[in-house]
C-alpha cells in the first residue's frame, strides 16, 4: 500500500519518493513485470552493493529519498485508469517521484500526472521500441501505446525516444505525426548532441538494453546499448530532471538477478539527479 503518512515527515518540496506499479496487466507477450519492483527494491539494498551513486552522494544516508510502497489495484477497471489519481496527490505535495514498473503501460498515466504540475515537459525516452501504435491486439492502453495516448493529448512539449530498433512503418509514420524525435540505436552516436532545456521525465524501458546485459525483460531485440551507455546519458542530462519509471523488469526472464541491479543502478543513477 501507499503511506502517505511518511510524505508528512520529509521535506516535501525537495524529496523523492520510490513507488511501486505492479502492473503487467497490459502486457502483451509474456506476463511477469508485476513482479519487477519488488525485484528493483531487493537490488537496491542487496549486500553485495552499496547505495552510493558515481558522484559519490550516498543515498542510504539521503533522508530526501523515502520508499513510499506499491500500488494496490482494484479489479474495477483497467490499472492503466487506476495510477493518475495517487500520483497527482503526492506531486501536489511537491515531491517528485521514481515509479517502478511494471510494464510501459504505466508511463501514461504517470506523465499525464506530471503534465498537471509541469508545463514544460521533455519525456527523454529509452527504449528498444517507439511505443506509439495507435493501438496494439485491441488494446489503446498497451504496452506498445503509452506514447501515442501521451502525444495525441499534447501533455508534454517534447518527446525524444532513444535507443529504438523495432520500428515498424506504422510506428514510424505516428513519430512524424506527433512530432517525436528519434535517434534510432544504429545512429546511437547522435545522443552525444542532443540538448535538453526542460523539464525532464525520463521513462526507461529496460529493453533497450541489448539482451546480453538485461535477459531479465519480456521482449529481446538484440543490437541495443549497453548499461554503460545509459548509464553516461542520464549523467549527462544537462536540464532539470522532474519524474522518473523505470519499466519492464521480468523477474521470471532474469538470470542471477542481474537485470534488478542494472534496474537499481539506473535508479540510484536517476534519483541523484533528480535530487541535484
Ligand atoms: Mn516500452
Ligand atoms: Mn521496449
Amino acid at each position: 500500500m501507499i503511506d502517505l503518512e511518511k510524505l508528512k515527515s520529509i521535506n516535501k518540496e525537495s524529496s523523492v519518493a520510490i513507488i511501486s506499479v505492479p502492473s503487467d496487466e497490459n502486457s502483451t507477450f509474456l506476463k511477469g513485470t508485476a513482479e519487477g519492483p519488488e525485484k528493483i527494491i531487493e537490488a537496491l539494498h542487496i549486500d553485495s552493493s552499496n547505495m552510493c551513486a558515481e558522484n559519490r552522494v550516498d543515498l542510504s544516508k539521503e533522508e530526501r529519498l523515502v520508499e513510499i510502497g506499491s500500488f494496490e489495484f482494484n479489479d474495477n477497471s483497467n490499472q492503466v485508469l487506476q495510477i493518475e489519481e495517487p500520483i497527482n496527490k503526492i506531486l501536489e505535495n511537491g515531491v517528485k517521484i521514481i515509479a517502478l514498473g511494471g510494464d510501459h503501460a504505466i508511463s501514461y498515466p504517470l506523465v499525464k500526472a506530471h503534465s498537471n504540475f509541469f508545463k514544460d515537459l521533455t519525456v527523454l525516452h529509452f527504449d528498444a521500441h517507439p511505443d506509439l501504435y495507435h493501438e496494439f491486439e485491441g488494446n489503446k492502453y498497451s504496452h506498445a501505446c503509452p506514447f501515442a495516448r501521451v502525444m495525441e493529448q499534447n501533455l508534454v512539449k517534447r518527446m525524444v525516444s532513444v535507443g529504438i530498433r523495432g520500428m515498424n512503418q506504422h510506428q514510424k509514420e505516428q513519430g512524424v505525426k506527433f512530432g517525436v524525435e528519434t535517434i534510432e540505436m544504429k545512429n546511437w552516436v547522435e545522443v552525444n548532441s542532443l540538448k535538453l532545456d526542460s523539464q525532464v521525465y525520463i521513462s526507461l524501458d529496460l529493453d533497450i538494453l541489448d539482451p546480453a546485459f538485461a535477459p531479465g525483460i519480456s521482449h529481446y531485440e538484440p543490437g541495443g546499448c549497453s548499461s554503460r551507455d545509459v548509464i553516461n546519458l542520464i549523467q549527462k542530462i544537462n536540464a532539470q530532471v522532474v519524474g522518473a519509471d523505470i519499466v519492464e523488469l521480468n523477474p521470471q526472464r532474469d538470470i542471477n538477478g542481474m537485470t534488478a541491479m542494472v534496474a537499481a543502478k539506473f535508479l540510484k543513477e536517476i534519483a541523484v539527479k533528480i535530487l541535484e
